[in-house]
């Protein structure tokens, strides 16, 4: 049987074990998936190996960790420098990014989107940022402290801390930071946050599963918004594919991978 895993600080609330092994049990793939707690990053690579690893996904904080831990990056991971999916090939270890795919999977229904405001500066920004400027999408970036935000002006996109930011109407809010993961915090003070949600005309949060302050500050508003479901869902089948070796249909693993969200 080959095992895979999720790595991440937290991970007790991720849904992956759960879209993965439905997909597992389906089609009748003799895998099983689960999650690994990791608090250093620098440990994955042989955490990996220790378990015996055939592939894994990686949530926060480990997502640049997991670029430095790979033999080889391929595709959109290599651009961004993070990697979210590691294949096992015969001992080396092969990294990828769904997260970006999954997205624009999740805001297909949104269309038209011209204009984002990214909260966030994180591995998920990136990947998101970089999909949107190849998607010519125009994007800003909101984050609350500054250190991050030299790799974006790098990119020529408009940048933001919370002091320096001014009040601008955007087609949709995207929340990527993890203020309401594990706490009740706002991405940013309510009083930056809030006329900008009341202008624009979409928000979404890369978190799922529970409604945080950002959504809930959104339906206030009565703006159209969603939770990180449908991006979970969509690089939940990009990975699932990678994991599988492209033997079955996106759509076909899709459909298995759905039937976990009714549990
Ligand atoms: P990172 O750790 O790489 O980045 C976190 C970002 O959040 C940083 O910009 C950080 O700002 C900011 N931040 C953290 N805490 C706060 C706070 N209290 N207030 C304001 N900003 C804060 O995380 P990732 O990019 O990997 O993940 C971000 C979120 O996206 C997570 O909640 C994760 O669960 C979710 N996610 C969901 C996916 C899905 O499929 N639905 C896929 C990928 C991610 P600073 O630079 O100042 O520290």
């Amino acid at each position: 049987m080959k095992l895979f895993a999720i790595f991440g600080d937290p991970v007790a609330h991720s849904r992956s074990p759960l879209m993965h092994n439905s997909v597992f049990k389906n089609l009748h793939v003799n895998a099983c998936y689960t999650r690994v707690h990791l608090h250093d990053g620098a440990c994955l690579r042989d955490t990996f190996f220790a378990l015996e690893l055939s592939g894994a996904n990686i949530t926060i904080p480990h997502k640049e960790a997991a670029f430095k831990a790979c033999d080889e990056v391929r595709g959109f991971a290599k651009k961004i420098g993070v990697v979210n999916t590691i294949i096992n090939e015969n001992g080396r270890l092969v990294g990828y990014n769904t997260d970006a795919d999954g997205f624009i999977y999740a805001i297909a229904s949104f269309q038209p989107i011209q204009n984002i405001l990214v909260l966030g500066a994180g591995g998920t920004a990136k990947a998101l940022v970089n999909k949107f400027i190849d998607e010519k999408i125009e994007v800003s970036v909101l984050n609350r402290s500054k250190e991050r935000l030299g790799y974006f002006q790098a990119l020529g996109v408009t940048t933001y801390t919370w002091s320096s930011m001014t009040w601008q109407q955007f087609d949709l809010i995207v929340n990527t930071t993890s203020a309401g993961l594990s706490n009740n915090d706002y991405p940013t003070p309510l009083e930056i946050l809030e006329p900008l949600v009341q202008a624009c005309n979409v928000c979404a949060d890369a978190i799922y599963g529970k409604v945080t302050p950002f959504l809930t500050l959104a339906r206030h508003h009565h703006k159209t918004s969603k939770d990180g479901a449908d991006m979970l869902l969509g690089q939940g089948v990009l990975a699932s594919a990678l994991f599988l070796g492209n033997k079955f249909e996106n759509q076909q693993i899709e459909t298995e991978m759905k039937k976990s969200f009714l549990l």
